[in-house]
């Protein structure tokens, strides 16, 4: 282990933030660390929010991460309620509500946040869905009978539609796109995790957008771009997100869609790394160029390797992971695993579509690319385990056959 480093700093208190300060200490750092975030709470986890803090089977307390007595007992100083402003990497310097802190090592981790719809005015009853605070505003909208429009059937739009029509509202997707997540599943995939909707009673309008929110300090109604007028209580925005990487500017940084990184985590500057869903990161397993996962398996995954790479730059291992996601909606459960692209010939391999229980494989000229699941849990592990050993397409049939048998 490196001996020079004597204090760190993580900025970002989340997943990712907290889990690379806790591994620090289990990776054998004794000097001073600071976790710097900009939300007042402790570190918590976000999965729950758009499932069961919507549905009420879940309460926010219970998203804690670590009670606090875990930080103070392993000397993790917490600087919570105030965001990081700049970043002085020739200085090693980070301002934190006006006062600048020396770090020898820095940990970025600032995560993202949801992307706005350009038009759509900030009034009452429009929200986003990131933080304790948003679920909260949402969950209290979601009234018996009130008239709920997602703009957008990704992951978090459909669990919010999910836990939107459990409540009993009215609840209407609306997708810009003909077909919902066919860039990372295809069209064939895309469109089962589509009909989850409509089998659950709710509308799900493709190749539509939203052309005007309408409401003075209250939303009543959106305007389509199909002509039709939808009344509404509340509208989830639910189109995507961006790296926090604003308060970067002049860091010497190289931005692009997030912190670019090395193989290794180092963003670029010495001691300076990034890790979660703000860092864009080369991942040795899909060999592609860098990429940020937004999952939380890989901000998990990224916060033990850092905590390593930092400590011991001299026998750094590089980022190499079978990507991984999972989606709850409607009582089901999707995951998925590998680096599936819409382009990508998918096949059910194990179960069938009518039974709501399967397993596609992706399919790239002899290269099994990624797996999608739909309720079927066992079957996935041993999937996502072949993608691990970087099985081949012909291997998947195999395997296959050995569970249909
Ligand atoms: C509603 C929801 C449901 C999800 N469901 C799933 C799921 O089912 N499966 C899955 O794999 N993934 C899911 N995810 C994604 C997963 O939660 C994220 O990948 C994970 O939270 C990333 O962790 P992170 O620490 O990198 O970033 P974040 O969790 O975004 O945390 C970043 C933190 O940094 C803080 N910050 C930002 N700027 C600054 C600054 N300048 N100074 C100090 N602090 C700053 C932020 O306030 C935030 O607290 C979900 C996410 C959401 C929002």
């Amino acid at each position: 282990m490196t001996n020079d480093i004597r204090r760190i700093l993580v900025v970002g208190a989340s997943l990712a933030g907290a889990r690379a300060a806790q591994n620090l200490r289990v990776e054998g750092f004794e000097g001073e660390l600071t976790l710097v975030g900009s939300e007042a709470r402790l570190p918590y986890d976000r999965p729950p929010l758009s499932k069961g803090i919507l549905s009420g089977e879940t309460d926010a307390e219970s998203l804690t991460l670590n009670p606090a007595s875990t930080y103070a007992s392993a000397s993790i100083e917490l600087l919570l309620g105030e965001p990081a402003s700049q970043l002085n990497t020739a200085k090693q310097t980070l301002t934190v509500g006006g006062e600048q802190l020396s770090y020898d090592a820095l940990i970025i981790a600032t995560g993202a946040t949801p992307r706005k719809l350009s038009g759509i005015p900030q009034i009452s009853g429009v929200e986003v869905l990131r933080t304790i605070d948003d679920a909260l505003a949402i969950k209290s909208r979601l009234q018996k009978d009130a008239h709920v429009i997602v703009i957008g059937a990704g992951f978090i739009g459909s669990e919010v539609a999910s836990s939107a029509t459990r409540q009993g509202c009215h609840t209407t997707v609306v997708e810009a796109a003909a077909t919902p997540l066919t860039r990372g599943l295809g069209a064939q995939m895309g469109k089962i995790c589509g009909d989850l909707h409509s089998t659950n009673q709710v509308t799900l309008l493709t190749g539509t957008t939203v052309q005007r929110v309408i409401g003075n300090e209250q939303v009543e109604a959106v305007l389509l771009s199909n002509g039709l007028t939808l009344p509404a209580d509340l509208v989830v925005v639910g189109i995507g997100v961006e790296p926090c990487t604003n308060w970067l500017t002049n860091s010497g940084l190289e931005i692009s869609d997030g912190i670019v990184c090395n193989q290794y985590l180092n963003a670029g500057a010495p001691g300076v790394y990034a890790i979660g869903d703000v860092a864009k990161v080369p991942n040795q397993w899909t060999g592609e160029e860098p990429k940020r996962f937004e999952h939380w398996t890989a901000a998990t995954e990224q916060a033990m390797l850092v905590a390593k790479n930092l400590l011991n730059p001299d026998a750094a291992t590089p980022y190499n992971s079978v990507p991984f996601v999972w989606s709850d909606q409607y009582g089901s459960r999707i995951q998925i695993a590998g680096n599936p692209q819409g382009t990508d010939q998918a096949q059910v391999l194990v179960g069938s579509t009518a039974s709501n229980s399967f397993v596609a494989g992706y399919r790239s000229s002899e290269r099994l690319t990624g797996v999608m699941a739909l309720n079927s849990i066992k079957p996935f592990v041993q999937y996502r385990r072949l993608l691990m050993n970087h099985g081949s397409w012909a291997d998947a049939i195999e395997l296959a056959k050995s569970m249909n048998e």
